[in-house]
């Protein structure tokens, strides 16, 4: 989550989020701002960073839609210093105040790479929001003139965390804006959804992630390796940015191995294939494998619409541009839309926590069969 253009961002900067954007610059330019946002859509795709940046313009000394970044308000809200703007994220129960703070400062500067709290499962707790939100809101602002409290991740929130805030939002004090992010609007209390004003966030182009990448000097990304790591992100620079390079260039020959049915010839292979993938990888990880299987047969369709128009550049499995033509020339468009919808589905049953298992398992097997026929074709065509 960031914004191009590196140190110097801005609210008219923010990338592909035109339509929330305005919706901010609309209460923002009417002097009317809402006490409490509800920021939501995919992870990784700017609502943190949007966020901060309407706290720091709200603050600017110069009062401009885009904040000056120049000014002692700019310059303590960049620095996350500013005693008027709070960020408030879910974290472990086991993490101690002082270790907050470290964590709070690393993910602004590396650019809001998703914190690692490995097994811990992250959590906003009541402490937390009567500390960081409830006590601070009913103060007056320090420096001012808004008190800006960003709540990222809010469906995290504890039900009582929940009903703390809640009261805040129900009574909101002067001069304070709540903004909640969430990528699970439906996980949050209604009571809660009802008292924010909604602003829809949008999965990002495979464009404009590239150009978040390409545009932040914290990250590191050269304009190609942008390229490459956004045209498996979804849409969201957040994902790519916690990945590197290298590790896109190991996760493609691992999937290329399974897509050309190396490990699954016979019927024990491909059970302890579906079984690595079940019980090797986390949830997020296994939905990732099946979404570079999908760009696998993107790559094949695209061979197949343009033939040998079809430079292997184009590629994102460029170095099994054999393989894939390969393919291209023998399925049928029908066969690889229908894996294709398979894996969808496979995708989608592994978000509501369906058996991995049996998911892994039924997604080997259609493609193994797949491959089967049209080696079959092949077969028959060459006799
Ligand atoms: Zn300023």
């Amino acid at each position: 989550m960031t914004t191009a253009g590196g140190g110097t961002l801005a609210l008219s900067r923010i990338v592909g989020q035109d339509h929330a954007v305005q919706l901010l610059e609309g209460a923002h330019a009417s002097g009317r701002m809402p006490h409490a946002y509800l920021f939501q859509g995919p992870d990784g795709v700017g609502k943190e960073t949007t966020a901060l940046e309407l706290a720091c313009a709200l603050n600017c000394e110069k009062g401009g839609l885009d904040a000056c970044g120049e000014c002692r308000a700019c310059a303590m809200a960049r620095g996350m210093s500013h005693p008027d703007i709070h960020l408030v994220f879910p974290t472990p129960t086991t993490i101690k105040p002082d270790e907050y703070a470290a964590v709070i400062e690393s993910q602004v500067k590396g650019g809001f790479r998703d914190a690692d709290f490995g097994r811990k499962v992250p959590i906003i707790s009541v402490d937390t929001v009567h500390t960081e939100v409830v006590a601070k809101a009913n103060q007056r602002p320090y420096v001012g003139p808004w008190k800006v409290f960003v709540i990222a991740d809010a469906d995290a929130m504890t039900t009582e965390a929940a009903n703390a805030l809640l009261k805040t939002l129900e009574e909101p004090p002067d001069e304070t804006v709540i903004v909640l992010t969430t990528s699970r609007p439906s996980a949050l209390p209604t009571t809660i959804v009802s008292r924010c004003q909604r602003v829809p966030f949008v999965r990002l182009s495979d464009a404009d992630v590239a150009r978040i990448l390409a545009g932040d000097p914290r990250l590191g990304f050269s304009a190609k390796q942008a390229d490459a790591a956004a045209s498996v992100a979804r849409g969201s620079a957040g994902r790519a940015v916690r990945t590197d390079s290298k590790t896109v260039e190991a996760e493609l020959e691992r999937v290329a191995s399974i897509m050309l049915g190396k490990r699954t010839r016979d019927v024990a292979g491909l059970l302890e294939e579906a079984n690595n993938l079940a019980f090797r990888l986390g949830r997020e990880e296994q939905q990732h494998v099946l979404d570079l299987m999908l760009l696998w047969y993107r790559d094949v369709l695209l061979v197949s619409s343009l033939g040998a128009g079809a430079g292997s550049c184009d590629l994102l499995y460029s170095r099994h541009s054999d393989a894939v033509a390969s393919q291209a020339r023998t399925m049928s468009v029908d066969l690889i839309e229908s894996l294709i919808t398979k894996i969808d589905g496979a995708r989608r049953a592994i978000e509501r926590y369906s058996n991995p298992t049996i998911v892994f398992t039924s997604v080997l097997l259609d493609m193994a069969i797949a491959r089967r026929k049209a080696a079959d074709r092949s077969a028959v065509r060459a006799a």
